[in-house]
């Protein structure tokens, strides 16, 4: 791919609607979606003359926890306006939403720069080991507002199903941080992960439950100055794949538009376009919109909010550690790879799972210098993403419901560092465990399968098959690196296979060098 000669600038205003169970101003179900037309309605959420709306606490405290999740801070005092805009889907003719006092300000979320790995299964291995350099991406506001109705174009009709009228909507509003598609795109998915997280929304952006706003511009040199013309905005996006390619379709074309000496040159305000999938280009919607436009107003059917610190600390205690977090942790605590955290972080109860198993009884009982440090976290977090996500993958059960419990697994990989079985028995082990859910000692017990790590036992073995084999020594001494082998395994065949291989190689060389 060829260079841009274009930098771009890019800031996303995204809706999600909160996992509520009833709407944001009435007592009708928010869960909409699948709901036949018109069904979940009142005269609320219809806004029909007279009808007054009610807060829903619980949607308060869902935006001002995902604004704590965000990094954000929560004013002293908020208060809910009216934005007034005429649109079939919005019945009452204004949309409740927050003007200048938003519930959640000056928030940020740290993403790769440059964009790239997202969620534990679709990242690269290997870039571990460096550390990753982090974008901040600033959140300048998270304010919390009421979805509007759905419109349904058909035969020269439109259709209007109001059940999703009057959800409570988030709107987060992103700062113009991000310059490419990658990191847009790593954003929202820093987001999905924050917000899914929290418990505040589920972010179901295939059901029409979420939606961004892009704002998108061009920014490079001419002649040995900056320029910067405005931007668009690019409204109603649903879906990453459209979010890619409505920014490389509306950044190629401004720029063609200001090489070709276009209106570009000479507007000063941002104009508004919305993206047509099946004509692969953007349409210009509205000019000069400017936010006066709306006539905000404070909503004089609500009363001004002030959230009690008490219960804004109650929701921040509340907060489950954010994945990002968590896979810091995970490198910096265990010694994991980025990759291996990722893949652990990319499912919460599959962490949860390593982490009971790293921090199970077997782990403090694992000897002292069996490994690096870190290395008993290491084995137990290659068993996780090795055997333990195979297994789940090919039998399709959830890790909440197999046989092997976390201490389990954390004991059976001490048996194996330790030196107690070997790697190919822990195999055999975990299988049986995974089937039967019985604890590992008791099945190495039953079928002895513990390794023979006993060193003067071993000595001996190693003390009878060199008297044995003259030749072989022989050999090794004229050079013949391989009589090694040969006699590694006589020691084995004579210990019945089950020495510690370890050992048995260290002690004859040993032996060998002392000859
Ligand atoms: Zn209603
Ligand atoms: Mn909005």
């Amino acid at each position: 791919m060829i260079a841009a000669p274009f930098e771009l600038v890019i800031g996303i205003e995204t809706h999600v609607e909160l996992a509520t169970r009833s709407k944001m101003f009435c007592g009708c179900a928010a869960r909409w979606f699948g709901a036949p037309p018109n069904t979940l309605v009142c005269p609320v959420c219809l806004g029909l003359p007279g009808a007054l709306p009610v807060p829903n606490r619980r949607a308060i405290d869902l935006a001002i926890t995902a604004g704590l999740a965000l990094h954000c801070r929560t004013p002293e005092h908020t208060k809910f306006d009216r934005k007034n805009y005429l649109y079939p889907d919005l019945p009452k003719g204004y949309q409740i939403s927050q003007f200048d006092l938003p519930l959640s300000i000056d928030g940020w979320l740290d993403i790769p720069a440059g964009g790239g790995a997202g969620a534990g299964a679709g990242a690269s291995p290997g870039g571990g080991l460096a550390a990753r350099s982090v974008k901040r991406v600033g959140i300048r506001r998270a304010h919390l507002e009421e979805d509007t109705g759905r419109s349904f174009h058909a035969d020269g009709a439109t259709l209007i199903d109001f059940n999703r009228s009057g959800v409570p909507l988030l709107e987060i509003v992103s700062e113009p941080d991000m310059s490419s598609v990658a990191e847009a795109l790593a954003y929202l998915e820093a987001l999905r992960e924050h917000v899914v997280t929290a418990g505040v929304s589920e972010f179901r952006l295939e059901e029409g439950a979420g939606r961004f706003d892009v704002n998108v511009s061009i920014r490079f040199t001419e002649a040995g100055q900056v320029r910067w013309p405005p931007q668009s905005e690019i409204k109603n996006l649903n879906s990453y794949r459209a979010l890619e390619d409505a920014v490389a379709y509306e950044s190629e074309r401004l720029w063609q538009d200001w090489r070709s000496g276009g209106e570009l040159r000479t507007r000063t305000g941002k104009i508004t376009v919305g993206w047509s999938p099946e004509r692969g280009r953007t349409f210009l919607q509205r000019q000069k919109e400017e936010v006066d436009d709306y006539r905000y107003f404070p909503e004089p059917d609500l009363v001004s909010l002030s959230p009690a610190r008490e219960t804004v600390e109650r929701l921040r205690a509340g907060l489950p550690e954010m994945p990002s977090d968590r896979r810091a942790r995970f490198v910096s605590r265990y010694g994991l790879s980025d990759y291996d955290a990722r893949v652990l972080v990319a499912d919460r109860e599959v962490a949860d799972f390593f982490e009971e198993a790293v921090g199970s009884d077997a782990a403090t009982a694992s000897p002292p210098g069996s490994g690096p440090p870190g290395g008993f976290a290491k084995s137990v977090s290659n068993w996780v993403t090795g055997e333990v996500l195979r297994r789940l993958k090919e039998s399709g059960v959830a890790i909440e419901d197999v046989r092997i419990r976390p201490a389990q697994l954390g004991a059976l990989v001490a048996l194996v560092t330790s030196g107690e079985i070997s790697g190919t028995a822990a195999k055999a082990v975990f299988a049986e465990v995974w089937e039967t859910g019985r604890d590992p000692a008791d099945i190495v017990r039953e079928r002895g399968l513990a390794q023979l790590s006993d060193e003067a036992t071993i000595a001996a073995a190693v003390d009878e098959v060199i008297a044995a084999n003259a030749k072989a020594v022989a050999d090794f001494r004229a050079g013949k690196a391989r009589a090694l082998d040969a006699l590694f395994g006589q020691v084995m065949k004579r210990t019945g296979g089950k020495a510690n291989p370890a050992v048995v190689k260290r002690v004859i060389g040993e032996r060998l060098a002392s000859y």
